[in-house]
């Protein structure tokens, strides 16, 4: 069964204000269920980015979508008063992250896993990761976005999931940079550098690279991404990785840098987009289409969703304010 995107965009704009949410029960078929983890994030669009995820999955009636943050919470300030969390205080500048000792989802109840942990969040318990990647081994699902590539840079397993990241100390003992070169090689360059580095933000086009993905099937050989952050420089394992879409650096113009990419570990499948640094980003129709489709994808390893009508050109971006 095919599910159309664009009635649900549509609600989207009219019918959502701040943090309220709309959850469509849809009687034909089990939802895909959905773990969104988060609690310690640089970015100051989080937390407000968990609820807008959530918001996109449940419109297209195929995801079902919990919360699990960890306790000890962790971002610069903003919004963390704006969208309170729940536990009755009031945020200013927070310490440094803390590993939070009771962290500890049940991962085996989801069919894939949202990353939304960032920049600095602090290690998991050993028996969680241990829990994590036995649920990634066995076939699990993981997406990750932005800055989600920046956490735990010493969990080598982590590393491995997610194919590549940057900060965090990353260097050329994590692996190599990869991207593509300006005649269509897809380079592995293992010379000596840091991971992870992004110029001002700006609009940037975006290039498929797998246009018979599951993912990438129907979309645009070049489209428009809005304002966001380009991620480049990212270093890691790289192994069964599959770049999905690259985006030209400004720096260098002989690298074509990864923007979304598909990672196989074991039996688990992980859908890696390194969009969405602010409220901007999240509101490009091309973040969101491709989220849904690839948390789609490392559910169930299909993708059933048609690309919107108003999915953005080489030329044009297309934006669906989130209030
Ligand atoms: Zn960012």
């Amino acid at each position: 069964m095919k599910y159309r995107l664009l009635p649900a965009l549509l609600v989207l704009a009219t019918a959502i204000g701040g943090c309220s949410q709309t959850t469509v029960s849809n009687n034909n078929q089990e939802t895909l269920k959905v773990l969104i983890i988060d609690g310690q994030n640089n970015h100051t669009i989080w937390p407000k980015s968990t609820i807008m995820m959530k918001t996109y999955l449940e419109q297209t009636n195929l995801f079902s979508v919990d919360i699990y943050r960890t306790k000890n919470l962790w971002r610069s300030n903003k919004y963390i008063n704006e969208f309170p969390l729940n536990d009755g205080k009031t945020y200013t500048d927070l310490p440094q992250p803390k590993t939070d000792e009771t962290f500890a989802p049940n991962f085996s109840q989801y069919d894939v896993v949202v990353s939304n942990f960032g920049w600095k969040a602090a290690p998991w318990p050993e028996t969680t990761k241990a829990s994590f990647e036995q649920y990634m081994k066995s076939g699990g699902g993981l997406v990750l976005v932005h800055a989600a590539d920046n956490s735990f840079p010493k969990w080598d397993e982590f590393n491995k999931m997610i194919g590549l990241g940057g900060w965090g100390g990353r260097n050329e003992s994590n692996g190599p940079y990869v991207y593509y070169d300006n005649d269509g090689n897809l380079i592995r360059d293992n010379k000596k550098g840091h991971g992870g580095a992004h110029g001002p933000k700006h609009e940037f086009k975006i290039t498929t690279r797998a246009p018979q993905h599951p993912i990438m099937e129907g979309l645009p050989a070049k489209w428009l991404h809005t304002t966001d952050e380009l991620y480049a420089y990212l270093r890691g394992p790289a192994e069964n990785l599959t770049v999905l879409a690259t985006a030209h650096d400004q720096k260098n113009k002989f690298r074509h840098e990864p923007m979304l990419m598909t990672i196989e570990y074991h039996k688990g499948r992980v859908f890696h987009s390194t969009l969405g640094h602010d409220q901007a980003a999240y509101e490009s129709v091309g973040f969101i289409t491709t989220f849904l489709r690839g948390t789609e994808w490392a559910a169930t390893g299909k993708v059933t969703q048609d690309v919107p009508n108003v999915f953005p050109t080489e030329t044009t971006t297309k934006v669906i304010k989130f209030d």
